[in-house]
């Protein structure tokens, strides 16, 4: 699955320009579009009557205003699930910074420096909207920016009957997006589902296989540990065109001499030919034993030389891949 590797990092702009303006907002997209990201990134759920909207989380109390507006609409779990919802309610939502509660009704951002809790000036998008704003955008700007499509909850939807693997091939098609392999990637956390993508549905996307923590409660069986194995990362290589890991999984810190200790996931998976797109990179959460952003980037890129990173900051990578000479 090399064939589309690139030579060149790509400056992937997670959830849009999001240390910017609310994520997944058109705001944070077409700011991320205007700092010449080479792909936006969609996290993608349905809705009750199965349109594909761009979300985060399967759930909807963290970036919108849905427990004012809905209340009483909360599963077992206290959750408010955007599957619960037809489109036309989660079109009445405001969305927000994303939030956490500490304790009765106190809200705080979990970003507490990026743009402030309220006012609520954004709704949530569909799919089909969002790929027209970055289309046209692509027109009036002249450029190519790439789709990065991440299938959420796949086995969620699937036991409500929904079949999002499909749902969402069909508006990349409808807008003329499934067969530009160069222009989008699909990502996923749930091995079964890309396998599916690539084996039975034979898409010609290139597909990411999203690496996670096995304690996180991803909505999937596979095996995380496993998947960084030799084994492992060679079974993904069968059906993918590469990995997304969470950074920690690359920089593991540093020694007690203070040298940089990395992992051998980057070099393991390059020897299969899988190209290597890390999240989260943020520059108001840094990891331990890293001073600024661009000792994180230089560890990343000059170091462990991986393909390309998902980050809140687009313009900020932009920026040092440029100055670095590295694109
Ligand atoms: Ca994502």
């Amino acid at each position: 699955m090399s064939t589309t590797q690139r030579s060149c990092p790509i400056v992937i702009a997670h959830r849009g320009a999001s240390g910017y303006l609310p994520e997944h907002t058109l705001a944070a997209k077409a700011m991320a579009h205007a700092m010449d990201a080479d792909y936006i990134e969609q996290d993608v759920v349905l809705s009750r009557d199965g349109i594909p909207v761009v979300l985060h989380d399967v759930y909807l109390e963290s970036t919108t205003d849905v427990a004012q507006r809905f209340p009483g609409r909360a599963q077992a779990d206290g959750r408010f699930y955007a599957m619960d919802f037809l489109l036309e309610e989660l079109r009445q939502l405001k969305v927000h910074e994303r939030s956490s509660q500490h304790g009765e009704g106190s809200e705080r951002a979990v970003y507490p420096g990026r743009f402030p809790l309220a006012p609520a000036l954004f709704g949530i998008p569909t799919l089909a909207e969002e790929i027209d704003l970055i289309a046209g955008l692509d027109r009036s700007r002249g450029r190519t920016t790439g789709l990065y499509v991440e299938l959420k909850g796949p086995n969620l939807h699937m036991a409500r009957g929904m079949d999002i693997a499909t749902i969402v091939l069909s508006v990349l098609a409808e807008k003329g997006y499934a067969d530009r392999p160069q222009q989008v990637y699909l990502q996923c956390f749930d091995g079964p589902t890309l396998k599916r993508l690539r084996h039975e549905i034979k898409t010609p996307l290139p597909l990411i296989q999203l690496i996670g923590e096995n304690s996180w409660g991803e909505d999937s069986d596979s095996d995380y540990d496993y998947m960084r194995s030799p084994a492992g990362l060679a079974e993904i290589a069968s059906y993918a065109h590469g990995i997304g890991p969470w950074l920690a999984q690359i920089y593991m810190g540093r020694s007690p001499a203070g040298e940089v200790l990395l992992s051998e996931l980057v070099n393991r998976a390059h020897a299969l030919g899988l190209a290597v797109h890390p999240y989260t990179f943020r520059s108001d959460e840094l990891p331990a034993g890293v001073e600024d952003f661009n000792e994180l980037l230089d560890i990343f890129f000059k170091r462990a030389g991986v393909d390309g990173v998902f980050t809140d900051f687009p313009d900020t990578v932009r920026h040092y891949l440029r100055r670095e000479n590295i694109i």
